[in-house]
């Protein structure tokens, strides 16, 4: 019936890159705008399979070989970079019988990817079980800017770029306009609609309530030069001619565990907060003047909402590099990898460069994009209904043929 609850998958894997957080944000986002008209299951692709193909290749070419003119006929001309050796077409049947689990488990009316590698296995996997017509396929790509062309298949009902580069990208690689849209990086609901006020959260996270305060993080795992920075941080803001601190330091470490111990037992002369995995993060942000972070497209887009100038000192090679240039082009912050410029410029920012902090508090707030998530879900919803006055069009015009034709 029309009032059935929907179903939809997302297909994310927890591979670094901010994969389940774009994932969980959509399904906050769907809740919030759709209530119970929506069942969002989020499954990770990857999880329990720690050290597979090796383990599991028996299992793995039963299936291809079960399968291989499918097999063929999907990759072959369409897409032969993803079929060419064993290993990867081992991992893609791999994928494969996830994702039949997947729709056997789940069935879903719509399937939202969040990775660049799960569209092509997916959209076959419906293919194969005439399903293509039926389920709702969209792409959320969370790359700001480069990203690997496996992010886009021509056969995907909705691509969401974050950003007009990536849109650009997608229509170089044979999308069509109707099915590109911009909208930005999904960023949980809690993050863009909260309302904040520095003072209370500076009281509630029993910071300096006056002094400038400088977040220092690198993404979910705590990379990047956090430990030089915060060293060469501890220098610059502290004024020796005065005896008292310029600024406050929070340095927020993530899952690396030894990384926080370590700073723990330095000694510090300005008020400084070491925290490990925080899941309030856009307190902290709130609570804060400007953010030196590795070039995470999730943090960046977190930064840019709460007017942070950013300091990026590190990027993970491939995905991340082209968030820089659209961080530093766009005027929301700088690219140092020295942790000894990066202080400076901090304290520059917290002194005499305090116009100079302000423009590029703007630019942020300019780039930011918090309605995203909720631009997304309700493109997704959209789309859903055109696609069930599809397919009661077409189960009609079954069921009128079936009337005219009782010989059958
Ligand atoms: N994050 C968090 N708590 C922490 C550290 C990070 O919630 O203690 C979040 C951060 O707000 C962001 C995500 O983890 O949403 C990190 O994503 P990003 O794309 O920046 O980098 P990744 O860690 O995925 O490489």
């Amino acid at each position: 019936g029309a009032n059935r609850a929907k179903n939809v998958l997302i297909l994310m894997s927890d591979t670094g890159g901010g994969h389940r957080a774009s994932a969980e944000a959509i399904k906050d986002a769907f809740r919030i705008e759709f209530g119970d008209d929506y069942r969002v299951f989020v499954k990770d692709l990857c999880k329990d399979h720690a050290g597979w193909p090796l383990n599991n290749m028996e299992n793995s070419y039963k299936f291809m070989v079960k399968h291989v003119q499918l097999w063929k006929v999907a990759f072959h001309g369409t897409s032969p970079r993803w079929v060419h050796n064993f290993y990867l077409a081992a991992l893609a049947s791999f994928y494969a019988k996830k994702v039949e689990a997947g729709l056997k488990k789940y069935k879903p009316d719509i399937i939202i990817s969040v990775h660049p590698l799960m569209q092509h296995i997916p959209l076959w996997v419906l293919k194969w079980q005439g399903l293509q017509n039926r389920v709702v396929f969209t792409t959320v790509i969370t790359d700001l800017n480069t990203c690997h062309p496996t992010w886009f298949h021509p056969n995907v009902n909705r691509c969401y770029c974050p950003s007009e580069e990536v849109a650009k990208r997608a229509a170089l690689d044979d999308l069509q306009p109707s099915q590109i849209r911009v909208f930005g990086l999904p960023i949980r609901p809690s993050f863009c609609r909260a309302v904040l006020v520095k003072d209370d959260l500076r009281k509630e996270l029993e910071l300096d309530p006056e002094l400038p305060a400088v977040l220092l993080m690198g993404g979910g795992e705590g990379m990047g030069p956090v430990k030089k920075t915060a060293k060469a941080l501890g220098d610059v803001l502290f004024d020796k001619e005065l005896g008292k601190p310029i600024g406050q330091l929070v340095v927020i470490c993530g899952r690396n565990k030894t990384l926080s111990s370590s700073l723990q037992d330095l000694e510090w002369k300005m008020p400084i907060k070491i925290r490990g995995f925080e899941t309030q993060m856009e307190k902290w942000m709130g609570a804060c003047e400007c953010i030196i972070t590795k070039a995470g497209p999730g943090t960046i887009a977190e930064a840019l909402i709460r007017g942070l100038p950013i300091i990026l000192n590190d990027f993970i090679p491939g995905q991340e590099v082209g968030n820089v240039p659209y961080v530093v082009d766009n005027g929301a912050g700088v690219f140092s990898k020295s942790p000894k410029e990066t202080a400076a410029l901090v304290a520059h920012w917290f002194g005499p460069g305090k116009e100079e902090h302000k423009r590029m508090s703007e630019n942020a707030l300019k780039l930011a994009q918090p309605e995203a998530v909720f631009d997304i879900v309700r493109d997704i919803h959209e789309l859903s209904q055109l696609q069930g006055v599809k397919a009661q069009i077409s189960s009609s015009l079954t069921s009128s043929f079936f009337i005219s034709s009782p010989d059958i």
